[in-house]
C-alpha cells in the first residue's frame, strides 16, 4: 500500500486538469480528496445563495466523479487551520497538497496551516493552478508586478501556455476502517446549501460540475467565440458571452483547458474576424489573471479604493438611494433593467456591470464598497479579484491609467440595447412603451404611472458636473 496523500480542493473542484492533484496522484496511488466548508467564508450577509448552490452542486458532481475514480471527497466543516492538520494526523496522511489562491484570506490561512503540518511533521506541497501563469512570472522590465493591463496582457500573451495536467481516473481511497476515523475527525456527509441556510431557488446559468463547464466551453468554442468581438457587448444575446465565470471561480474547469480550446479554435478559424473574436476572448482570460495577480501584489486593494483621490471621498451614501439601486427602482430602464437580471439569475452581463457600477458610484455618488459588496451578495461568479478589480475600474479608484470614466446611461443603450429588448425583458412592465423613450429613458410621467415605474431618482448630467468638481476638488488636496 502506497502512502496517503490528502488533496485539499478550495477553487479547483474538478479531477481533470488539476496540477496539484495531478502531482499527488504522480507520487502516490492513495489519493483522496477534502474540502472544507470554512464558516468564516459562510458568513451569510456577504454571500450570494446562487453562489453557494453553484458551489455545493459542484461539491456534489466531484464526490461523484471520486467515487468512479475508486476513492472519496471527504467533507469538513470547520475552520481549516485546524481541521486540515487535525484530519491527515488521524488518517496518518504522508502529505497535503493542494492549489494555491491569491486572496489575503487564503495566503494567511494557508501560512497558518503550513505551520501546523509541519509541527505534525506532516508534509505539505502546494501548486499554482487557477491561473495560465503564477503571478511571479509577470513583471515588468524592472522585475516590478504590472500595475496597468496593456503591457500586462503583451506579456502575458506572449508566453508559453501549459498543456492540461493529466487527469486523475482511478486512485485508492480510504479503507472502512479509515473512514471511521475520519469520522470521528470531523468527515460529514455533503449537506446542501439549503442546510447551510441558502436558499435560491431559480435555475443557475450554468449545471453545476465538470461535465456541464466542458459541455459549455465546447459549445462556445464551437460557435459563438468567433463572433465574440461583434457580440459580446449586446446584453440580450445569451450566445454573446461564454457564461463560464462561476466555472472559472470554482475551478469546475481548469484554465490550461480552457486556453487549449481556443487554440483549436483558432486553427480552425478561417476568417481575420473570426481570429480576431479568439483573440478577443483570449484577452477577457487575461483580465481574469491580470486582476488576480494585482490582488497577489497589492492585497490593500481588498480593503478600499487604490488611488488617493478615492480614498476620502465625501459619497453622499443616501440610502433611499442605494436601496432603489439595489431593487432595480432607479428610474433608468437599463440600470434598472440589469439590477433585475442580477437579482433573479445571480448574473449580470458585463457591459450591464460596467454600467451600473458607473452609475452608482458617479451618479448616486455612492460608496464603491457598497456596490462591490452588494454584488458579491447576488452573483453566482462573485469573485473577490475580478468583482474588485471590475468595481474599481468603473468607479475609476483603481490602477487604471484612465481617470475619469462616466457612462451615460442613455448613450449605452443606444448603443448596445437600441432596440430595448433587455430592457423589456426585465422591465416586463415597460413592454408598452415605445423603443425610443425606453432607450432614451424619456419616459412620460403619464406613462410612468401608469406601468408604476419611477421617475429618475437623480438628473444624469447634473450628478455628473457634481462628481467631477467634486473629484478635481479631492485631487487637488
Ligand atoms: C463591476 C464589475 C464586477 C464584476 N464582478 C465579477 C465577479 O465577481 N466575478 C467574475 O468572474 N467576473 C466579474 N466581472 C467581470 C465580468 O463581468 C464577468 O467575468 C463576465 O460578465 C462573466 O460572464 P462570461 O463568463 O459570459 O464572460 P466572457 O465574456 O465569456 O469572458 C470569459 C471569462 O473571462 C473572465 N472575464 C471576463 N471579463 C472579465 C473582467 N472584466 N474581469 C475579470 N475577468 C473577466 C471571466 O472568467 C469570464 O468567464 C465584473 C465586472 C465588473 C465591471
Amino acid at each position: 500500500m502506497s502512502d496517503l496523500i490528502l488533496f485539499w480542493h478550495r477553487r479547483d473542484l474538478r479531477l481533470s486538469d488539476n496540477i496539484g492533484l495531478a502531482a499527488a496522484r504522480e507520487k502516490s496511488q492513495n489519493v483522496v480528496g477534502v474540502f472544507c466548508l470554512d464558516p468564516s467564508l459562510l458568513q451569510r450577509d456577504e454571500v450570494a445563495p446562487a453562489k453557494i448552490n453553484y458551489m455545493m452542486g459542484c461539491l456534489q458532481a466531484l464526490q461523484q466523479r471520486y467515487a468512479q475514480a475508486g476513492s472519496q471527497l471527504l467533507i469538513l466543516k470547520a475552520d481549516p487551520q485546524s481541521a486540515i492538520p487535525g484530519l491527515a494526523t488521524a488518517l496518518k496522511a504522508k502529505a497535503v497538497f493542494w492549489n494555491l489562491d491569491v486572496e489575503p484570506y487564503s495566503q494567511k490561512r494557508d501560512r497558518a496551516i503550513q505551520e501546523a503540518l509541519k509541527q505534525a511533521g506532516i508534509s505539505f506541497r502546494n501548486f499554482w493552478d487557477q491561473l495560465l501563469h503564477a503571478p511571479d512570472e509577470i513583471r515588468t522590465g524592472n522585475g516590478d508586478p504590472y500595475t496597468v493591463y496593456s503591457p500586462f496582457w503583451r506579456n502575458w500573451s506572449s508566453k508559453p501556455k501549459a498543456e492540461p495536467a493529466k487527469e486523475l481516473e482511478a486512485a485508492i481511497g480510504l479503507t472502512e476502517q479509515e473512514q471511521t476515523v475520519a469520522q470521528n475527525a470531523g468527515a460529514i456527509a455533503l449537506p446542501t446549501a439549503r442546510d447551510l441556510g441558502f436558499v435560491w431557488d431559480n435555475p443557475l446559468l450554468l449545471e453545476p460540475g465538470e461535465a456541464a463547464a466542458q459541455e459549455r466551453l465546447e459549445t462556445f468554442c464551437d460557435h459563438s467565440i468567433v463572433d465574440y468581438q461583434e457580440q459580446r457587448n449586446f446584453p440580450f444575446n445569451p450566445e454573446g458571452t461564454s457564461h463560464l465565470s462561476a466555472a472559472l471561480k470554482f475551478g469546475a474547469i481548469g484554465v490550461r483547458t480552457v486556453w487549449a480550446k481556443t487554440t483549436e479554435a483558432m486553427e480552425q478559424a478561417r476568417s481575420d474576424e473570426a481570429k480576431d473574436g479568439i483573440r478577443v476572448w483570449r484577452q477577457e482570460l487575461a483580465w481574469r489573471e491580470f486582476y488576480q495577480t494585482v490582488m497577489y501584489f497589492f492585497p490593500q486593494l481588498a480593503d478600499g479604493a487604490y488611488r488617493k483621490p478615492f480614498q476620502n471621498f465625501p459619497w453622499d451614501n443616501n440610502p433611499e438611494h442605494f436601496k432603489a439601486w439595489c431593487e432595480g427602482k432607479t428610474g433608468y430602464p437599463i440600470v434598472d433593467a440589469a439590477m433585475r437580471q442580477m437579482n433573479e439569475l445571480g448574473w449580470m452581463h458585463n457591459r450591464c456591470r460596467m454600467i451600473v457600477a458607473s452609475f452608482l458610484t458617479k451618479d448616486l455618488m455612492i460608496d464603491v464598497k457598497l456596490g462591490e459588496k452588494y454584488f458579491m451578495q447576488r452573483l453566482y461568479d462573485g469573485d473577490l479579484s475580478a468583482n474588485n478589480g471590475g468595481w474599481q475600474w468603473s468607479a475609476s479608484s483603481g490602477m487604471d491609467p484612465k481617470p475619469l470614466r462616466i457612462f451615460n446611461p442613455a448613450s449605452q443603450t443606444k448603443k448596445f440595447d437600441s432596440e430595448a429588448e433587455y430592457i423589456r425583458q426585465w422591465l416586463p412592465e415597460l413592454r408598452s412603451i415605445e423603443t425610443e423613450d425606453l432607450v432614451t429613458g424619456n419616459i412620460l410621467p403619464l406613462d410612468r404611472d401608469r406601468c408604476g415605474y419611477p421617475a429618475p431618482i437623480v438628473d444624469h448630467n447634473e450628478q455628473q458636473k457634481r462628481f467631477k468638481a467634486l473629484y478635481q476638488q479631492q485631487r487637488a488636496q
